[in-house]
């Protein structure tokens, strides 16, 4: 949650630190000036000089210096003008210049104080944060067979469960209970309704109800019409079918998974970097600020960002031509790309809108439009790119997106040493499921290792559906061995989920091959190993994994 006071005191020291270095700019711009000859013309000088009063223009504002931000705008428009002529000063040229610079000078110590009402108003959550404590099920089953089975099978996907086998219990534990998820049957031993009516009573006062899923052997209209105003949310007949209460579950914490925003900043001026960086980072998102545009595309493919914020003006690189490098690379071809300037001109910033960018914003920037604008932006472009990017079964990367993700990937691993391992997992004997079961019921299953894979693997790994029945995953940060032994425990709790398909209870397997960066040169070699290690653990017999010229899962005692 953004504190406004701790946002409030970052902003002020950065504030202060552009105040310490104002008169040294100042200095820089006059002694640019005096050297500026009255007699000849210098081109490069007056651009020189026109760039730097043009950052105070943009930077002035954003720090408190109103002033001085507008007197330094007269004096750049006038500088825009005599730049255009190309020919020596006239003394009438010469004269206005210098009373502009006094000007300049003698504002630069009116400070406003900015950031009382501002930050103040930035203390908003931002939209993907949520400090729920996620995924925990309370389970009220007096059958304590049933009760176990579902605790188990909910394990496997990564929830926790406490479980009830009477009424009395759960009462109590729900008066010390401010958020959980529930799951219960609705009749008891006692109390044929007993489940809907326990449900009613701990509703009752509540602001936010519980969110609450029945379960139950009856399939009559009226016991839904109860569950339903007792404020269940779901109702599931037995026995249940585990990948439906997995949706359910899903769709209800699916809030709880998703990642910060980044946001890479170009700015040559590192003060109005900083105070942009320090905004958006209070707000929930990772930001990243780039000076030197020189390694401008490495950087890019390493960070991955969501939006990228581009000064206009830059001394050596214009923000214009910067948007047009990053729009050939064809990862960033849709990335939303917003020029910040002090630009007033509405044609200008048309240019620059038809040259790559998705927006202009107009320096200063106040932080809660800068939050705004990014937040929105980035909405929008994520829903366009997950249609692009996502498999539409499972909500997974999709193959050329997984794809792209692992190039990305290899390319941070190499540059920094860190370790990277590469998985592909093929369910066993499919054809078989479809053939017995039909096609519902195998995509059921591609759905439930999905989800399977998601929930236990770390946020900062990767999955994705690499064809029919196969998947991929990149895991960053772990060598095989770790790799070997996350997989495995993944293999384990797959094999031991139970599915039902007319009437009959059967499990399903996979196999998986591993190969590990730090052993092959580049990424082909990679999945080349990694699909050689998965044919090698469907050799050796299925429903095992295997790393890339290592001994099986079993060898190294996994098993
Ligand atoms: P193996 O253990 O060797 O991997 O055997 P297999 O039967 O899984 O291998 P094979 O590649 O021969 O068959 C894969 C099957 O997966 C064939 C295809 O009908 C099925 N399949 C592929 N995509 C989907 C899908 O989206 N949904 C369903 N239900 N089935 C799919
Ligand atoms: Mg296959
Ligand atoms: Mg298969």
């Amino acid at each position: 949650m953004t504190d406004p006071n701790v946002l409030q005191s970052k902003l002020e020291r950065l504030c202060d630190a552009y105040a310490v270095q104002l008169p040294e700019k100042l200095k820089h711009i006059e002694e640019m000036w005096e050297q500026l000859s009255q007699n000849s013309w210098d081109g490069e000088g007056f651009q020189i000089l026109y760039r730097m009063v043009h950052s105070l223009t943009g930077s002035g504002k954003t720090f408190g210096f109103v002033l001085l931000s507008d007197a330094a705008r007269n004096l750049e428009e006038y500088l825009k003008q005599v730049i255009q002529i190309k020919t020596a000063l006239s003394e009438e040229q010469y004269q206005h210049i210098q009373k502009l610079m006094r000007e300049l000078r003698q504002v630069a110590i009116y400070r406003e104080t900015l950031f009382n009402d501002q930050a103040g108003s930035i203390a908003i959550a931002p939209p993907n944060y949520d400090a729920r404590s996620p995924r925990h099920i309370f389970l009220l089953e007096d059958d304590p067979e049933q009760a176990e089975e579902l605790k188990v099978q909910l394990g496997y996907f990564g929830y926790e469960v406490t479980v009830f086998y009477t009424l009395a219990d759960f009462r109590v534990a729900m008066q010390r209970t401010a958020d959980a998820v529930i799951l219960t049957d609705i009749s008891f031993p006692d109390n044929s309704l007993g489940g809907v009516e326990v449900i009613k009573e701990i509703q009752a006062g509540r602001d936010t109800p519980f969110p609450v899923i029945f379960i139950t052997v009856h399939d009559e209209f009226v016991i839904r019409l109860e569950a339903a105003r007792a404020g269940g949310i779901a109702y599931l007949s037995k026995p249940i079918n585990i990948g439906k209460l997995i949706d359910k579950l899903d769709a209800l914490t699916s809030t709880l998974t998703t990642v910060p925003y980044r946001v890479m900043i170009i700015d040559d001026s590192e003060s109005l970097a900083a105070y942009y960086a320090t905004v958006l980072e209070q707000a929930g998102m990772v930001p990243m600020v780039v000076h030197n545009p020189l390694n401008l595309i490495k950087v890019l493919l390493e960070f991955a960002p969501d939006l990228i914020l581009i000064d206009l003006y830059m001394p050596e690189y214009n923000g214009m031509d910067l948007a047009k490098v990053i729009r050939q690379l064809d990862a960033f071809v849709s990335i939303p790309i917003v020029f910040l300037s002090a630009e007033i001109d509405l044609d200008k910033q048309l240019v620059a809108m038809s040259l790559g960018g998705d927006d202009f914003l107009a320096k200063p920037i106040q932080p809660q439009h800068l939050i705004s604008s990014v937040n929105s932006r980035i909405q929008r472009s994520l829903i366009l790119r997950s249609l692009v990017l996502r498999d539409s079964l499972t909500g997974l990367f999709n193959h050329t997106a997984i794809k792209d993700e692992l190039d990305r990937e290899v390319v941070r691993s190499k540059r920094h040493g860190i370790p990277l391992a590469f998985a592909m997992i093929d369910i066993d004997h499919f054809k078989q499921i479809n053939d017995a079961y039909g096609h519902p019921i195998g995509d059921r299953i591609i759905k439930s290792l999905a989800r399977l894979l998601k929930q236990r693997l770390r946020a900062s790994d990767l999955v994705g559906r690499y064809g029919g029945e196969e998947f991929a995953v990149v895991l960053v940060n772990v060598d095989r061995t770790a790799a070997l032994q996350v997989l495995d425990t993944i293999r384990k709790n797959f094999s031991n989920l139970r599915y039902l398909a007319d009437g009959k209870e059967f499990s399903v397997t996979f196999s998986c091959g591993i190969a590990d960066i730090s052993q092959f040169r580049d990424v082909t070699k990679l999945i080349e190993a990694s699909d050689k290690a998965l044919y090698n653990a469907k050799h050796a017999g299925r429903n095992q994994v295997v790393v890339s010229d290592a001994p099986t899962a079993e060898a190294v005692g996994f098993i």
